[in-house]
């Protein structure tokens, strides 16, 4: 229940169709991807940086959290409500305020789409690095919260090296400037940077400096087929370890294909187990010294084939639809973003094996090869309490193996209030501290996004 006079005020700022404290309408505002419930007491949809400053300060008066939200497509559980208060969509800051072709910058406002940008970035020649697969719906805020990243940042990186600089609102309502306008530039710290990432917890981003790459002159397609995980995982390694790095490199186990081959029963070959899609961008000269070099790479023991391919549309088609599909098979999959170093791949996988193996689940791996960072599915029946608590300890000795292996708990999803509970696994009791004491300076009443990113004990 928020307070009658807070209420009062917000009634006065903003119109109906602006703030919505009916459970219905409040309702479509209680969810992300992480499937957990927890509806908000109000939601509020500003429209100016200077609204939302009014909002935040309204909210440390009356010690209300509030919860930024871009579109609620976030993994981990960030945009969760999880102890009632505001919702803060910034869904309707939707102005992309310039397109600065020779500076290579788009300026945003934080409910734009990631498909937003790279339509008005294309007819310039160039594109926005940031390629998550939700690019058609998720938010560019939201992606910066998150630093959200796809199958092209093994060569592009994820969204912490495309954007300049930020403008926003901290918890304790001050507007800040971040960063600069051209791409170099060492005045002060490098506030940007902690920003993003930061899941909504620091301040409220209100617009986005963002830097934009040329698009590549041409692209081309290898998949490779392997009889068996060890050597498609011996062929990541290899291609890795190429001077022509790959644009993609996408892998898949054989769970995977056989959800694939349940959707497109004629698309993959019977005696593939595991698989890598591999894109290459550039100039036609480097494309093809590029090819020549990754499929040599990919001649390891268990190679069935590896082969250019015209047109690998239908394929990225199939991948995109392998998260989609494990939610049809199993609509309480723990689905985790690890990363780990590429050399040590082989033994993550091959572990992660045993594991699952020893607590008896299922579990299907994918994901974005090139950068260590492996989508691991494990497949739960939530009826079934064995297996849940089986899942939860094999869970825990994922995390332990990732630790061991020098890698991270999450490579794009971030830590919401899903992974919480094992951040102290990865960041020590210092550094942690040191967090905490800059949340406290950037929202000392704790109203932004409480609870999230920090363990619940801490
Ligand atoms: C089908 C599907 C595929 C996906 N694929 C990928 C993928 O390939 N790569 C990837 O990285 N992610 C992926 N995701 C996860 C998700 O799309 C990303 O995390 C995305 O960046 C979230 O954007 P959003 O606008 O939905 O943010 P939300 O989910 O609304 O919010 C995410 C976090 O950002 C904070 N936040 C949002 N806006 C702001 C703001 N303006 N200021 C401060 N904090 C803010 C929220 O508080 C929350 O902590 C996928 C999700 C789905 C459903």
């Amino acid at each position: 229940m928020l307070p009658a006079n807070l209420l009062a005020h917000l009634h006065a700022a903003f119109p109906p169709d602006r703030f919505y404290t009916d459970p219905v309408d409040c309702y479509a505002y209680a969810y992300d991807n992480s499937r957990k419930i927890f509806p908000p007491d109000a939601v509020l949809f500003p429209l100016t940086a200077k609204e939302v400053q009014h909002i935040v300060s309204l909210c440390n008066q009356y010690q209300v959290p509030l919860i930024p939200r871009g579109r609620g497509t976030g993994t981990a559980g960030g945009s969760l409500p999880e102890v009632g208060g505001i919702v803060l969509s910034l869904e309707r800051m939707l102005s992309i305020i310039s397109v600065d072709p020779a500076n290579r910058v788009i300026v945003a406002e934080p409910g734009v789409l990631n498909q937003s940008i790279q339509d008005a970035a294309k007819p310039h020649g160039f594109f926005w690095p940031p390629d998550p697969s939700s690019a058609t719906f998720s938010s560019v805020g939201g992606n910066i919260a998150t630093s959200a990243g796809g199958p092209h940042a093994v060569k592009y990186g994820t969204t912490r090296e495309h954007v300049l600089g930020l403008k926003a609102v901290t918890g304790a309502g001050n507007f800040i400037t971040t960063g600069c306008y051209t791409t170099k530039g060492v005045v002060g710290y490098d506030l940007t940077r902690l920003l993003i990432g930061s899941e909504g917890t620091l301040a409220i981003i209100t617009e986005a400096t963002l830097k934009l790459t040329a698009l590549p002159g041409a692209v081309a397609g290898i998949t490779a087929h392997f009889h068996d995980l060890s050597s498609c995982t011996a062929a990541i390694v290899r291609i890795m370890a190429l001077p022509q790095l790959p644009s993609a490199l996408e892998f898949l186990d054989s769970g995977s294909l056989n959800l694939i081959r349940g959707r497109y029963p004629d698309m993959l070959p019977a005696e593939t187990n595991a698989m890598l899609m591999i894109e290459v961008d550039g100039s036609s000269t480097d494309i093809s010294a590029a090819l020549a070099a990754i499929l040599e790479a990919c001649q390891t023991d268990g190679l069935i084939h590896a082969n250019q391919v015209d047109n690998a549309e239908a394929l990225w088609k199939a991948r995109k639809a392998l998260s989609p599909l494990l939610r049809e098979i199993a609509p309480k999959k723990i689905n985790e973003d690890v990363v780990v170093p590429v050399n040590t791949l082989p033994q993550f996988l091959h572990e992660l094996a045993q594991l699952s193996a020893n607590h008896q689940l299922h579990n299907v791996n994918f994901g974005h090869a090139g950068n260590g960072n492996i989508h691991v599915n494990l497949l739960i029946d939530p009826n079934d309490a064995s297996e849940v608590a089986r899942a939860e300890r094999c869970l825990d000795e994922i995390f332990d193996l990732v630790i061991k292996l020098r890698g991270t708990l999450s490579g794009e999803h971030g830590i919401g209030s899903e992974k919480r509970a094992f951040i102290t696994k990865e960041i020590d009791h210092a550094t942690l501290q040191l967090m905490k004491n800059i949340k406290q300076l950037f929202d000392p009443n704790n109203i932004l996004n409480p609870g999230k990113l920090f363990p619940a004990a801490e």
